[in-house]
C-alpha cells in the first residue's frame, strides 16, 4: 500500500490548492481526481462547471503567491447589473477593498483549474486523475491514519485527509456520517443542501453582447435564491445559466403569475433549458433563441451543463481526526451571488499548508479568520431575502442603488432613505450579531464524536 503525508479527495480549485501548499511545505502529497471530460479540455481533468466570474475583492480572499494568468482571463468587468421586474441596481464598485485594479473578470474555468493543477504538480504533488475514491476509512487508535480505497482497487494511506469532493459530498458524506447524530447527517444531506445549477455556452448577436459586465435578474423565476445570469466570454460567447433550489414543488408558490418566466400552462417548475430560452425572450425583445446559438465546443455535453452548488452555511470540520472539508464540499459557496472559487482556494491552501506543517487542529479557527467575513455577509443578505416576491426585489433594487454595498448596509446612507432604509439596516444588524463568532456554521466541530 502506498502512504503519503497528505491526501486529497478532489482536484478542482479547493483540491488543487490544497494541493499545492501541502507540497510547497515539503509534504508528500497526492491530489486524486475522479477525471470528467470536457469539450473545451484535452485529456481528462476536473469538472470545472462554473459562471467563472471573479470579483475584485475576491483576488485579495484567494492570496495566491501569483497573479492569475492573463491566458486565463476572458473579460475585465467595470460593474454587474441586478436586474429586478421594473428596476435594474447597477454596481460599478464592490465597495470593499481590493488590490484588483478593475470590478472584477471572467476567465476560463477549465483553464484556471489547468493552472492551479500545474501549480500543485510543479511544487511537487502527485494529480492523479481518471480513478476516483471510493471508500476512506479511518483508524483513530494513536494518531489518526487514513486508507483510502480507489476504483481502480489500488489503496492509499495517508496521515492528513483534505475532503475536496465538491457539493455533491459523495466522499466528504461518508466520512463525516460516522461522527455526526442522524438529524445532522440529515440536514447535511445534498438534495437539501445544495441548488441545481445549469448553463449553455451561446453566441449572443453582436449588438446586444456586453463584455464590461455580468447580468443577473432576480424576481424572476421562483424559489430562495433562484436567478439566471449572463456572463459575457471571449469574443461574443457568454455562459447562460441559473440557479434554483432541488426539487420545488410549483404548487406551493404563491402570486406564480407574477414571475416572469413562469407559464400559465407549467405544471411544473420548467426545466433549466426551458427557463433559459424564456430568459432570452423576455430580456432581449425582438430575438428569438435560434439568434443566439449554442456552442457544442464548450462546457459538459454539446455546450451544456449541469452541476449542483451548495447552498448552505459552511461546515467546521472534524480536526481532530486530521480531517479538513474545503470549498464546495464545506458548503463555502455562496447561493446569494454563486461565488465560491476564491473561498474554494483558500479553505484548500489553509488546510494543504496545516496538514503539511502537522498542525491541522487549526484549521476551523483558520478558514474562520480568513474567509468568515466574507461567508457571514453572504448567509445574512441570503437570509434576508428569502421569500422575496418580484415586487420585493424591486423594492430592495430601488431603495438598495443607495445603501448596500458588499460590505454591507452603510448606516448613514441608510437614514437619508428614510423608513425602508433604516429598517434593512437595523435587520441587517440584527442578523449580523445573530451570526457572531462564527454561528454561520452549520456544524460545529464539538458536534463530532471523536
Ligand atoms: C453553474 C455554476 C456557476 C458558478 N459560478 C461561479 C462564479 O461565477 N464565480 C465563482 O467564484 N464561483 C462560481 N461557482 C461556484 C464554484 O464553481 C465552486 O464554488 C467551486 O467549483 C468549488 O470548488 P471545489 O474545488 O470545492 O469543488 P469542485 O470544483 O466541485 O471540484 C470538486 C472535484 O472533486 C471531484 N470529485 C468528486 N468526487 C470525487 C471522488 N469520489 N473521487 C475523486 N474526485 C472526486 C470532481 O470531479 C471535481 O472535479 C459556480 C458554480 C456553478 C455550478
Amino acid at each position: 500500500m502506498n502512504h503519503v503525508d497528505v491526501a486529497i479527495v478532489g482536484g478542482g480549485p479547493a483540491g488543487s490548492s490544497a494541493g499545492y501548499t501541502a507540497a510547497n511545505e515539503g509534504a508528500d502529497t497526492v491530489v486524486i481526481e475522479k477525471g470528467v471530460p470536457r469539450a473545451d479540455r484535452e485529456g481528462l481533468g476536473p469538472d470545472s462547471t462554473d459562471a467563472a466570474g471573479i470579483l475584485d475583492y475576491w483576488v485579495d480572499i484567494m492570496d495566491l503567491a501569483e497573479p492569475i494568468p492573463e491566458h486565463v482571463k476572458h473579460r475585465e468587468l467595470d460593474a454587474a447589473e441586478f436586474i429586478g421586474p421594473t428596476k435594474t441596481l447597477e454596481l460599478t464598485d464592490t465597495g470593499i477593498d481590493a488590490t484588483y485594479p478593475n470590478f472584477g473578470f471572467t476567465m476560463h474555468r477549465a483553464g484556471f483549474d489547468d493552472w492551479l493543477r500545474e501549480r500543485a504538480e510543479n511544487a511537487g504533488a502527485e494529480y492523479r486523475v481518471g480513478t476516483s475514491v471510493a471508500d476512506v476509512e479511518t483508524d483513530l487508535t494513536g494518531a489518526p491514519s487514513h486508507t483510502l480505497t480507489l476504483r481502480d482497487g489500488t489503496e492509499i494511506e495517508a496521515d492528513y485527509l483534505v475532503l475536496a469532493d465538491g457539493p455533491q459530498r459523495t466522499i466528504t458524506g461518508q466520512v463525516l456520517e460516522r461522527w455526526l447524530p442522524d438529524d445532522r447527517v440529515e440536514q447535511l444531506e445534498t438534495r437539501r443542501t445544495n441548488h441545481i445549477a445549469y448553463q449553455e455556452y451561446r453566441e449572443m448577436p453582436e449588438e446586444l453582447f456586453e463584455g464590461d459586465r455580468i447580468k443577473f435578474w432576480w424576481g424572476y423565476m421562483p424559489g430562495h435564491t433562484a436567478y439566471p445570469w449572463v456572463f459575457p466570454n471571449d469574443e461574443t460567447a457568454a455562459r447562460i445559466g441559473l440557479t434554483m433550489p432541488i426539487g420545488l414543488d410549483i404548487d406551493t408558490i404563491e402570486n406564480r403569475d407574477s414571475y416572469r418566466l413562469l407559464r400559465p400552462e407549467d405544471e411544473r417548475i420548467p426545466k433549466g433549458r426551458v427557463y433559459l430560452e424564456r430568459l432570452i425572450e423576455t430580456a432581449y425583445p425582438g430575438y428569438e433563441i435560434d439568434d443566439f446559438p449554442i456552442l457544442e465546443d464548450r462546457g459538459k455535453s454539446r455546450g451544456t451543463e449541469t452541476y449542483p452548488i451548495s447552498s448552505t452555511r459552511p461546515i467546521e470540520s472534524p480536526t481532530r481526526a486530521n480531517v479538513a472539508v474545503v470549498g464546495g464540499a464545506m458548503g463555502a459557496t455562496s447561493a446569494f451571488h454563486e461565488g465560491g472559487d476564491h473561498v474554494a482556494v483558500r479553505t484548500g491552501s489553509i488546510a494543504g499548508r496545516l496538514a503539511a506543517l502537522g498542525a491541522m487542529r487549526a484549521y476551523n479557527a483558520e478558514w474562520h479568520r480568513a474567509i468568515g467575513s466574507e461567508i457571514r455577509r453572504n448567509c445574512i443578505f441570503a437570509d434576508m431575502v428569502e421569500g422575496n416576491e418580484p415586487d420585493d426585489w424591486d423594492r430592495l433594487f430601488g431603495l438598495a442603488d443607495n445603501i448596500v454595498s458588499t460590505d454591507g448596509i452603510q448606516p448613514r446612507e441608510a437614514l437619508y432613505d428614510g423608513w425602508a432604509g433604516t429598517k434593512l439596516f437595523a435587520e441587517y444588524t440584527w442578523r449580523k450579531f445573530g451570526y457572531r463568532r462564527g454561528r454561520y456554521a452549520q456544524v460545529l466541530e464539538d458536534e463530532y464524536s471523536i
